[in-house]
């Protein structure tokens, strides 16, 4: 079965980068693209009308959790964290005693997961990288969703609990649950790789470079090794955390890394910031970047969740000049990784101080090639003969994006998730008008309406001091009386 799509600006490519093709043609068989340029004479069975339109490869997430937005659309905007050592403003984790009351239950994880994942493909998210659920629904959902995903459970060598008195970062660590969970993964990516034609791969998710042990990321290399695998960490992510690893090991959060082997084409880092040369930690130095470059090592850079915390990369155009891969993700809340590639832009030129850096097309590059770079997949983030059928098709007839000179500055300058109009996945159309196929969306944000209530009202249940939603992070104005 042959789909011909005539565009439109097509971004198709020559092998080696995209290319803009005016009024361009993309042709796809079952779940593959045979044909992308001008004009295409051979006998197709479908005609998709995309004139005046963007067709532009499926777009890659390298990075998000699928039941946080529930928790960061409410508290955790606008609070002022004092990001370093002993803030019990930051409301993640719980005393010990009260952990218990902050799993999301069964059915509100299934709402959340849900609900994120159908954000993302309604932005043309086409593959997404979930961050350590790892749980049977969502390999089910991906499977009734249409879209392509890399899963697997998270795990540490340790937990981290808030004090009574409100101290921070407490450590317990626990070596065998961390090696028990690795063998839990592994398990998980053996029973799901592969299922769903292809759409669910496998990746190994030790948590947090600050929560594991030498000897776990030692035998997550092992591991990746043997069964081909990527793996995905937060490292850099925040101040404290780099000040502890040095603390710990005399050696940066990268350092440390490398030290374990952990480095290399397969690893996707996210966020990344806290490295030699940045500012903040008052080290200075190109050695990481380096490093990350010298090994090939990927970054999931996700700008709007970070700069909210008032923390920034230093910077993209450092990244990519020193070789270092960088990839898009949009981690909690919202997701739409068409407004992450414009935050990705601005603040990529605030922090340089020049408005050439982080340019629209790099950022696209990230957003699509990039990804595809960091999962190792030359199938994807690309239209060219032999890729996979992962399309998105944007509409541009509104006022945001009136008039247009150049199709990728006006997407990641004035686009939203709001434009996009088609999702084709694996050859398969999952989105047709902006609205996911697979599923009633008017219900699906009730349901998750109703799931965020429940555990919003549950989060005095195991915050430190019993604060509700609103004493951590206040209305914005208050109540009318
Ligand atoms: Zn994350």
């Amino acid at each position: 079965m042959t789909t011909l799509i005539q565009g439109g600006w097509v971004v198709g490519n020559d092998g080696k980068e995209h290319r803009l093709i005016d009024n361009g043609v993309v042709v796809f068989d079952e779940n593959k693209v045979i044909y992308v340029g001008k004009s295409y004479s051979g006998q197709v069975d479908n005609y998709i009308d995309a004139r005046g339109k963007i067709i532009s490869p499926g777009f890659i997430d390298t990075h998000f959790h699928a039941q946080t937005p529930i928790m960061n659309s409410a508290f955790t905007i606008d609070v002022d964290y004092k990001l370093t050592f002993g803030n019990p403003n930051i409301p993640y984790a719980p005393t010990k005693e009260k952990a218990k009351f902050m799993a999301l239950s069964d059915e509100n994880f299934r709402s959340a997961a849900e609900y994120s994942l159908c954000s993302l493909l309604k932005s043309g998210c086409t593959t997404v990288l979930e961050m350590g659920a790892g749980r049977d629904i969502l390999v089910e959902l991906v499977g009734k969703l249409g879209l392509r995903a890399y899963l697997g459970p998270g795990f540490r060598s340790a937990e981290d609990y808030t004090g009574e008195d409100g101290t921070f970062y407490n450590k317990e660590w626990d070596e065998e649950r961390g090696l028990k969970g690795l063998e839990h993964a592994v398990e998980f990516i053996k029973k799901y790789d592969g299922a769903y034609n292809g759409r669910v791969n496998g990746i190994l998710n030790p948590m947090q470079v600050d929560f594991c042990t030498p000897t776990l990321l030692k035998e997550v290399r092992l591991a990746a090794n043997k069964i081909g695998a990527p793996i995905s960490i937060h490292a850099g992510q925040r101040i404290y955390e780099f000040q502890e690893i040095i603390r710990r090991y005399k050696k940066t959060p990268i350092g440390y890394l490398e030290s374990t082997d952990l480095l290399g084409p397969d690893l996707i880092i996210a966020h990344c910031m806290m490295v030699s040369g940045h500012d903040w930690t008052a080290y200075a130095g190109d050695d990481d970047i380096e490093a990350l470059a010298r090994t090939k090592t990927s970054v999931a850079h996700c700008p709007l969740v970070a700069a909210r915390t008032s923390c920034f990369l230093k910077s993209f155009n450092r990244y990519l000049r020193a070789g270092v891969n960088i990839s898009i993700g949009t981690d909690t809340w919202p997701l739409d990784i068409i407004s992450e590639m414009r935050y990705a832009s601005i603040i990529g030129k605030i922090v340089d101080g020049s408005s050439g850096s982080a340019t629209s097309a790099q950022v696209f590059n990230s957003a699509t090639i990039g990804g595809a770079m960091a999962l190792r997949r030359q199938d994807l983030g690309r239209l060219v003969k032999g890729s996979k059928a992962d399309i998105v098709i944007i509409r541009t007839d509104n006022f945001r994006f009136t008039p247009i000179a150049d199709p990728i500055k006006s997407l990641v300058n004035a686009g939203t998730l709001d434009d996009v109009e088609t999702v084709i996945v694996d050859g398969n159309k999952v989105i047709e008008d902006g609205k996911v196929l697979a599923v009633d969306e008017v219900s699906l944000r009730k349901t998750v309406l109703k799931a965020a209530e429940e555990e919003w009202a549950k989060v005095p249940l195991w915050d430190w001091s019993n604060r509700s939603i609103y004493d951590i992070g206040p209305l914005s104005f208050k109540p009318f009386e």
